[in-house]
């Protein structure tokens, strides 16, 4: 029979990539969902039972229903701008939220988890690209609560044995290249999908927030890695934990810095349609560049991501937003970070 892994969080964006390709990896993932942001129509690899990490009682029973082997641990709220207006929202789900489960985890004899954590938890970047060994000083209550969760792992290892891989995402972008699931946040902050959206005609335009930055074109510049790279890496790095490796914390992204400008020409690109801009002040909190050094995922898991290149990424977010209408789709030009 195949090993039950507990995804909590596995009916969003990067915790329904994962649930497919745990699936294809052999295991069976069970996702724990409250469903605020997650999408029925994303869960499509294993059961769905729908439950809140702070509710303990409802944590207990998916354990002792599915004996899990292991949990990756999607579930959290990442509105950057919302932590900074409602930070005890934050704490209270994403960090007493993640004490819940490594609770229940303890609880239940369960000692292996996969946590999804951030670039958000370095802060402003003293150089580039980030190493692990980056200070991390998080600017907002969001990153602040995935750094306060990464201690938690340190000190839950340390005294009760339970490993960890937390991995340090940048920009997660793209869609499955199967077109089974894709991205489809309300409201939509991020800039693919408003790029597309705008490219679409679903959105009047798309603003760029800052052409003032020190960059080679004035826009700033992130990290785009793309979703199923994203997925990869979490199969890989819960193997290792499964085979009694040891905890760590890694980065995830390509390596490669696009701006704002570079992704709305690769959307330009793939789709053939202009995309209508409005050129806007810089959003505040943002940083001039951010991109990853993965070498030690690479080296040490042997991570090979495969979509090292901004236009196979949008191409797939583009395919991916063509054949979903927006109605769940709310995409909005100052939403809140
Ligand atoms: N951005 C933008 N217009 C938008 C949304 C984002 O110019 O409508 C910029 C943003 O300032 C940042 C980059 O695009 O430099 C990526 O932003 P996103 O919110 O997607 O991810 P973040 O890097 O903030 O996590």
């Amino acid at each position: 029979m195949a090993t039950n892994i507990l995804v909590t969080g596995g009916a969003g964006y990067i915790g329904s990539h994962t649930c497919k390709a745990l699936k294809a990896a052999g295991f069976t993932p069970i996702t724990f969902d409250n469903m605020v942001y997650g999408h029925d129509w994303a869960v499509k690899w294993g059961p769905l039972v729908r439950g809140d990490i702070l509710h303990r009682g409802e944590l207990d029973e998916v354990f002792a229903e599915y004996k899990p082997a292991a949990v990756l641990h999607f579930a959290a709220f990442a509105y950057v701008g919302e932590s900074v207006t409602d930070p005890e929202k934050y704490y209270r789900n994403n960090v007493a939220g993640s004490l819940s489960l490594l609770s229940a985890m303890r609880k239940a004899g369960c000692r292996h988890i996969v946590f999804s954590s951030t670039c958000a938890t370095y802060g402003a970047p003293e150089r580039v690209p980030l190493t692990e060994d980056h200070p991390t000083r998080p600017m907002s209550p969001y990153g602040t609560t995935k750094l306060m969760i990464e201690q938690m792992l340190k000190d839950f290892d340390a005294a009760y044995g339970m490993t960890y891989t937390a991995l340090r995402y940048f920009n997660a972008a793209g869609a499955d290249p199967d077109g089974e699931i894709g991205e489809d946040h309300d409201p939509e902050t991020h800039l693919i999908p408003l790029v597309v959206a705008a490219g679409l005609g679903r959105i009047p335009q798309v603003q760029i927030f800052g052409t003032d930055y020190p960059t080679p074109d004035g826009t700033a510049v992130r990290d785009y890695i793309h979703v199923t790279d994203l997925a990869d890496a979490h199969i890989l790095a819960l193997r290792r934990l499964l085979d009694g490796g040891k905890s760590a914390t890694y980065n995830l992204g390509t390596g490669t810095g696009n701006s704002v400008r570079e992704v709305i020409k690769a959307v330009e690109k793939v789709s053939g349609r202009p995309v209508p801009v409005v050129e806007g002040p810089r959003r505040a909190g943002d940083s001039p560049g951010l991109y990853a050094d993965s070498g030690a995922i690479i080296r040490e898991l042997g991570w090979t991501p495969r979509y090292m290149d901004i236009e196979a990424v949008v191409d797939t977010a583009w395919k991916w937003h063509l054949g979903h209408e927006p109605g769940k789709l709310s995409c909005k030009i100052s939403a809140p970070r």
